[in-house]
């Protein structure tokens, strides 16, 4: 019998109670570990109750006060993060490092978030008109949710809680059913930093829970994060029922190879952000544009025999570079993108299709996988494959690169590798991307900037965490002061006498 993954409403662990369940499985060895409750639309509603009714103390709890308990929890994740880390590789397969990896950065975001008396500082001007002034602040909205994905089970949520909570709001947290325990552990750790009953809360579900987030009148902000089909339809569901949304969509990050970039440099930063996490990152390289054929023909000597080297493996093998895909379907799903490459004329330069790795025959490992001579018009250059398997597509020159990357549907991270200045300058400012990295491959903004893309990557106004995060889980307010002639006019300030 596995164990049964519960929601956390109102401080308590609660069943779900639709019926419904869904499995979730260990990638890297196939099995069933446990089984996920899923939340019912009745469900929804009484996590919505909880965080309406912890609002009005939350909101005016002083936000030094707010700040202390995210600090304590900073505290908690720091000595932890190892129990944390473990959940994360159980459910998602990902090697132990790089699980660290992501709940050091979610980690950032919450030391970023123990700044809320000074970041929702306001703004003053004195004399509007004569003896008038105004003053501007920032309140937090009330009940808000987050939607997250699966890939980053820890820092996707953590993009969005600490500053949500910092702000003054109350959280309903909806993670991916496909690896749900990181999120309870979180709203374990969180309630023992002290904060209060019904301020943070998990409902673990699908489309029924998340359907019941967006049209719910108690629910002032969607935050999501996920694939692009998906993101669309949550961001125009929550703006037509009124709802502030941010919503971050999927990727097909593009990596410029200049004829002058130092190639080891350029290969090794390759091997990372194209294998790293076996592909399941929204900032992953999926596609390496090198600028000529001489450059094309260096890089792919030095990159195949890498990609060949590979060492995969379950996540809890220190030596694994890259551990499983998530589930059966993805490893199928990769797969069948793999075969359609085949099919469109992609040169298959290292097949990972049939890996292997022994002791876990029953895993969904993929071995890395490496097309050359992609071009535009191919199903695995257009659409995002989320998998070990980096296309590589010739251009002939910078231009063309740089047009390539504007035209494409997503826009969320990109790169170059140049020595060049004024081909870097020139690529920041003119590309049509959010994120973008000069001899970065995966330029993921720190903390205290702020996350997201542009095009099909985002729909809504607003990046997640950082300046942009405050104001999205604030709303502003601005007024003006004028205070009629008082008590200080008729006072007397000479000593009184009897006399
Ligand atoms: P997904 O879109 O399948 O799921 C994301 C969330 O939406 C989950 O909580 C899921 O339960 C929910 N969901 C799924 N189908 C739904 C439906 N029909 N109606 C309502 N809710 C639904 O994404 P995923 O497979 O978990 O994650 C991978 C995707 O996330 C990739 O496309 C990746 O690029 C993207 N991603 C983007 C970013 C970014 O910052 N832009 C970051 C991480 C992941």
């Amino acid at each position: 019998m596995s164990a049964t993954i519960l929601n956390f409403i109102d401080g308590e662990l609660v069943q779900s109670g639709s019926g419904r369940t869904s499995p979730v499985f260990n990638p890297a060895t196939g099995q069933q570990s446990e089984t996920l409750g899923l939340a019912s639309a009745d469900d929804v509603r009484t996590a919505v109750a909880a965080a309406r009714a912890a609002f009005p103390g939350w909101s005016n709890t002083p936000p030094l006060r707010r700040a202390r308990i995210l600090n304590r929890f900073l505290r908690i994740l720091e000595e932890r993060i190892d129990e944390l880390a473990g959940a994360i590789t159980h459910e998602h397969g990902k090697v132990l490092s790089d699980a660290k990896g992501e709940v050091q950065r979610g980690m950032e975001v919450v030391e970023f978030a123990t700044g809320a008396p000074q970041l929702l500082k306001g703004e003053i001007t004195e004399n509007v008109g004569t003896r008038v002034d105004s003053h501007s602040l920032r309140q937090p909205l009330g009940v808000v949710a987050g939607i997250t994905p699966f890939n980053f089970p820890a820092m996707v949520p953590m993009w969005m809680f600490p500053v949500a909570l910092a702000c003054g709001n109350t959280f309903i947290l909806k993670p991916s059913e496909r690896d749900p325990s990181a999120s309870l552990i979180l709203a374990k750790w969180l309630q023992e930093a002290g904060l209060p009953r019904g301020v943070f809360n998990v409902v673990q579900g699908d489309r029924e829970a998340v359907d019941a987030l967006l049209t719910h009148p108690d629910v002032a902000a969607v935050s999501f994060v996920g694939s692009t089909p998906i993101a669309r339809y949550i961001y125009e569901t929550a703006t037509r029922h009124g709802k502030r949304c941010q919503s971050l969509g999927g990727a097909k990050n593009h990596m410029i190879v200049m004829p002058d970039a130092d190639m080891d440099q350029a290969v090794d930063a390759l091997m990372g952000a194209a294998y790293g996490s076996a592909g399941e990152r929204c900032m992953a390289i999926s596609v390496a544009v090198p600028i000529g054929e001489t450059t094309a023909e260096r890089l792919m000597q030095k990159l195949a025999p890498k990609v060949r080297a590979l060492n995969i493996g379950p996540g809890t093998d220190p030596e694994a570079e890259m551990g499983p895909l998530v589930t059966k379907q993805h490893l199928d799903k990769v797969r069948a993108y793999i075969n359609a490459g085949v099919a469109e004329g992609a040169e298959l330069v290292v097949d990972g299709r049939d890996f292997k790795r022994q002791g876990y025959e029953n895993g969904y490992f993929i071995g890395g996988t490496l097309f050359d001579r992609v071009t535009t018009d191919m199903t695995i250059y257009r659409e995002e494959i989320f998998g070990p398997v980096l296309a590589v597509a010739r251009a002939k020159s910078y231009d063309d690169a740089a047009e390539m990357i504007n035209r494409h549907e997503f826009g969320n991270g990109t790169a170059i590798f140049t020595r060049d200045g004024d081909a870097a300058r020139e690529f920041a400012h003119q590309i049509q991307v959010g994120m973008v990295g000069i001899n970065v491959p995966i330029p993921v903004p720190m903390a205290f900037h702020s996350f997201g893309g542009w095009k099909a990557s985002l729909f809504g106004d607003h990046h997640m965490h950082g300046p942009e995060g405050i104001r999205f889980y604030t709303k502003l307010k601005t007024i003006t002061t004028r205070w009629p002639t008082g008590i200080r006019a008729g006072a007397e300030f000479v000593m009184p006498t009897m006399g």
